[in-house]
């Protein structure tokens, strides 16, 4: 224990409380009844009350100001003032303060500890949900405030002041123009300002937090903003875990199902191709001889048209796999399928510091669609288009979505503010396998339109170098039933 608080304990114990306020109150009642200087003497019982009000528990309190109450009676019983008119006046009016005094002193302890345990309360909630206030106020200078936990989340010691510099020297440097911008609203007096961004700690941990503020009071030239600033590492550590290991699995389902695929097709076709060139080699021989076999021939031709027929039935099968059956269209709300596949892309779209800006303009347009297919198409066109976002950092990376029904046909536009695609390659983008990126498969694009026109709908996009692409697909309306 300290030895401040030592000192604290030691004047708060009961006993000690007792003989401080009894030899006070016996020193005061002594001057008192020796001196006879009333006046004097209820301005000491006055301190007493206000001094003990300060320093001792309440029951404490109560018994030290009795006390004064009792011995300001005593010593006027003593003194025999009860036989003078005027000096019973002045009595009455001295007991009648003090209790008055008594009372209030009272009220406001209880309000002063009211208030001790509500901070003590507060900063513990703070601590616990590691979220601490912060403030700023901009008037004649700039000034900080931060509470305690705020000062822990960016690890500076509790009786540091908050500068703007010293808030910047935590951040994460590529999250500069994510607190410059907040500062700009914040200039800008806007009604509510949140911001997520990284911190960096001296020994190199970063940390995810994201901060809320609204303005608490503003006149001109003046305006104090409160806010809540949360350490959210953890929830995002764990997103991020969950994400990746999303990611992976998708990835491993995609190639496992794909090399299955292809190691059942590569099956299906070569057996009747084996049984192809048997059969050809067979009518050569047959044809060959200096008789020609003509009835082996035919048999030899008729098994050839089996097989290529099995051949075709084969490719034939995988198209409908990939195209799936009409069985799982259903009629669906065109805005919902659209809003259901951008909040699955949440995640990608605030990962890549991208500001969506959705319009859905169609509440009322039906389609007839496979709900998955479609979502497997807006989630493509979503992703290459915070893809090709991600090298712009002389612009805000804007991702467009629009929904609205045109000519009878429900329509989805997605734009981006990406680099755009040169004219030369805009042709080739929906055919399979064209890809430009080191890792890409260069199929997405090719499936998005045979899932589209799969639909009766339409698929095609325009583009700007150095402004941005936009995609636009249509589908035929459903008749609400
Ligand atoms: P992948 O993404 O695997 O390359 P896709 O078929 O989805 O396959 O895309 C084909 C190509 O189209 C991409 O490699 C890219 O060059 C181009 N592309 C698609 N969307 C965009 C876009 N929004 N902005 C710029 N280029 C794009």
């Amino acid at each position: 224990m300290s030895i401040i608080k030592r000192w604290e304990h030691f004047f708060l114990s009961d006993a000690v409380a007792w003989l401080a306020a009894i030899a006070v109150g016996g020193m005061i009642f002594f001057l008192n009844v020796s001196l006879d200087l009333d006046a004097a003497s209820t301005l000491f019982y006055i301190a007493l009350v206000f001094m003990s009000a300060d320093i001792f528990t309440v029951s404490v309190f109560l018994i030290v100001a009795l006390g004064c109450l009792v011995m300001l009676s005593a010593n006027f019983i003593a003194n025999e003032g009860y036989l003078d008119q005027d000096l019973v006046a002045g009595f009455v009016h001295r007991l009648i303060v003090l209790a008055a005094i008594t009372l209030l002193a009272l009220r406001s302890k209880k309000a002063s500890s009211l208030l001790r345990r509500n901070e003590a309360v507060f900063l513990g909630a703070q601590k616990l949900s590691r979220t601490g206030s912060v403030g700023i106020i901009i008037g004649r200078e700039v000034r900080l405030w931060w509470s305690e936990e705020s000062s822990r989340i960016f690890e500076y010691p509790l009786d540091v002041t908050p500068t703007i510099a010293l808030v910047r020297a935590r951040i994460y440097p590529e999250d500069l123009r994510i607190v410059d911008r907040a500062l700009e609203q914040v200039a800008n007096h806007q009604d509510f300002i949140e911001v997520e961004h990284r911190l960096v700690m001296p020994d190199g941990r970063i940390k995810h937090v994201q901060m809320n503020a609204r303005p608490l009071s503003k006149h001109v030239g003046y305006i104090e903003y409160v806010g809540a600033l949360m350490d959210i590492t953890a929830s995002k550590q764990s997103e991020e875990a969950l994400f990746h290991s999303q990611a992976k699995l998708s990835e491993v389902t995609r190639l496992t199902s794909m090399g299955e695929l292809a190691a059942s097709i590569a099956h299906e076709i070569n057996q009747p191709l084996a049984a192809l060139i048997t059969s050809g080699e067979c009518c050569k021989r047959w044809i060959n001889r200096p008789e020609p076999n003509l009835d082996e021939v035919r048999k030899s031709i008729d098994r050839i048209i089996q097989n290529s027929v099995r051949v075709s039935d084969v490719i034939t099968c995988i198209r409908a796999l990939s195209r799936h059956s009409e069985a799982q269209r259903t009629v669906e709300r065109f805005d919902d399928v659209v809003s259901d596949s951008l909040a699955l892309m949440q995640h990608d779209i605030t990962f890549h510091e991208v500001r969506s800006q959705i319009q859905l303009g169609a509440p009322d347009a039906m389609i007839r669609a496979d709900r998955i297919q479609l979502q497997q198409v807006i989630i493509n066109l979503i992703i290459n288009a915070c893809q090709a976002m991600a090298s712009v950092h002389d612009r805000a990376r804007v991702l467009s979505i629009q929904t609205s029904v045109r000519e009878g046909e429900a329509v989805l536009e997605i734009a981006d503010s990406g680099d755009g695609i040169s004219t030369e390659i805009l042709p080739s983008l929906f055919d399979p396998f064209f890809t430009t990126k080191p890792t890409g498969l260069g199929i997405g694009l090719s499936i998005c339109r045979s899932i589209i026109e799969f639909h009766g709908g339409r698929i095609w996009v325009s583009s700007t170098l150095k402004i941005g692409t936009r995609f636009v697909f249509t589908l035929p309306l459903e008749r609400e039933t």
